[in-house]
């Protein structure tokens, strides 16, 4: 557990206090507004608020208390995917990430979570079985609610949760997670003489464990170690995206414990998202962390990295592009935003793709325009969400594809749900689910 609590400001005058620490790094947005061309969420509202310079005024006129509403702010605040586009294209280099995550921090620690948030974020993610044992349950009892929407996207609706779930088609559980079936993993490197802590992260864990089985009989194709502590959770960033300073805390904390256990090369992942937030906002905590996790944090951050990177620029394992074959399915590649912008891995993924004789890679068009999932935003905010998520659809569905895929399972959840609302037959893949398919099968 950590000790150093994240503030929370009882008062506005605190509120404003807390904000003004950020005051160095929201003056050194210049106003310019090119962060407009870019903003997925603007591109769909066009409103001034939704853009980070309109952000960034809110979150200065709320720390000198010209603004005092932090409910509205708060709102706004909240209709951010944290995609990072604008810090990527910002010429004045604001740290707008930085800004966005820890103004969320500072502002719902004076709101306060909602009682359901804080059930989920403290007791039910950071407990590893009891969330199993959640998702098994939801596998067994899953049948009378759902309906089979689109047998090549492999999306359902689910009618009786309309009111939790609206329109949305999403993926069924699979039952047993990944984790509750392997346990943990202590294998030693061989061949490649390097050894991996495989982070598979909730969602490729629990809603797609055949893509962290693909991860694992990729990494053990190579002849690399891997170590995978089944005690592992979600690695905090929905809790950070909701502002529960507190939830992502305890989070990281129990993944440092479990991690701290094993000795490893790189922290490997085939979730860009848990990649991205392990090496870039567990170290933006390190004044809340008791000695040892800063230590732990340390250590592991820098570690982190997606699975193709691994493969491609650690491993060097050889990816040579082939002409496919006649019958090859055509295949195209959403870049996701946090394999992308926040780890510059782009051309990896392609890599692999071009090795493959059963596809034909073809780019679509804005490859690299964020999906409008988000997380949570697509929890709070699916109108927008779909909106955004539609101009993928129409993108991904001008190259005639058999097949999309990405780097990303929340890419994946939001590129089914588009495809198949649309009534598009075209499956939904991970990368590393398609190159998996190309290599012989092993012992289990
Ligand atoms: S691009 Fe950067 S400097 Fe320009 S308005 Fe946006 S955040 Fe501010
Ligand atoms: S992170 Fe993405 S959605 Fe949020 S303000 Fe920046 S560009 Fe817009």
């Amino acid at each position: 557990m950590t000790e150093n609590s994240p503030p929370r400001p009882a008062t506005l005058r605190e509120l404003a206090d807390l904000l003004m620490s950020l005051d160095d790094l929201l003056v050194s947005c210049m106003r310019c507004g090119l962060c407009q061309a870019v903003c997925p969420v603007y591109g769909a509202t066009f409103r001034e608020a939704d853009v980070t310079r309109g952000k960034i005024a809110l979150l200065e006129n709320l720390a000198h208390e010209v603004v005092k509403d932090p409910k509205s702010v708060n709102d706004r605040l909240n209709r951010c995917l944290l995609c990072g586009s604008c810090e990527l294209n910002c010429p004045s280099g604001v740290r707008i990430m930085e800004i966005f995550i820890k103004a969320r921090s500072f502002v719902a620690g004076y709101l306060g979570l909602s009682p359901i948030k804080r059930l989920i974020f403290r007791q039910l993610l950071t407990r590893p079985r009891l969330f199993n044992f959640a998702t098994f349950l939801a596998g067994v009892f899953q049948k009378p609610f759902i309906k089979l929407a689109n047998k090549t996207v492999g999306a359902f609706r689910v009618p009786l949760l309309k009111p939790f779930l609206g329109e949305r088609h999403v993926p069924s559980f699979p039952g047993r997670s990944f984790s509750s079936q392997r346990g943990t993993l202590d294998i030693p490197a061989s061949s490649s003489g390097l050894r991996v802590a495989l982070f598979p992260g909730c969602v490729p864990d629990k809603l797609f464990p055949s893509l962290t089985e693909a991860t694992l009989k990729i990494l053990r194709h190579f002849g690399v170690g891997v170590f995978f502590p089944a005690g592992l959770v979600c690695c905090g960033i929905p809790a950070l995206a909701s502002g529960d300073a507190k939830g992502f805390l305890k989070l990281t904390a129990h993944n440092l414990a479990e991690l701290t256990k094993g000795s490893f090369d790189y922290l490997v992942t085939p979730c860009a998202t848990c990649a991205a937030n392990v090496k870039d906002n567990w170290p933006r905590f390190m004044d809340r962390y008791l000695d040892d996790e800063k230590k732990a944090v340390a250590a592991i951050s820098p570690k982190a990295m997606d699975v193709t990177q691994f493969l491609v620029s650690v491993l060097k394992a050889e990816f040579k592009p082939v002409v496919p074959k006649p019958d090859a399915k055509r295949v195209t590649y959403h870049d996701s935003c946090h394999l992308k912008k926040s780890l510059g891995v782009a051309a990896e993924p392609r890599a692999i793709l071009k090795s493959l004789s059963g596809y034909n890679l073809v780019e679509m068009p804005e490859a690299d325009r964020c999906c409008g999932y988000g997380g949570t935003f697509n929890i709070m905010h699916y109108d927008i969400s779909r909106d955004i998520g539609q101009r993928k659809r129409d993108n991904v569905v001008s190259v005639k594809p058999d097949v999309v895929t990405t780097g990303c399972p929340a890419c994946l959840t939001q590129l089914m749900d588009l495809l198949s609302q649309n009534n598009d037959q075209i499956a939904v893949k991970h990368v590393v689910e398609l190159y998996a398919d190309s290599l012989p099968d092993q012992a289990a």
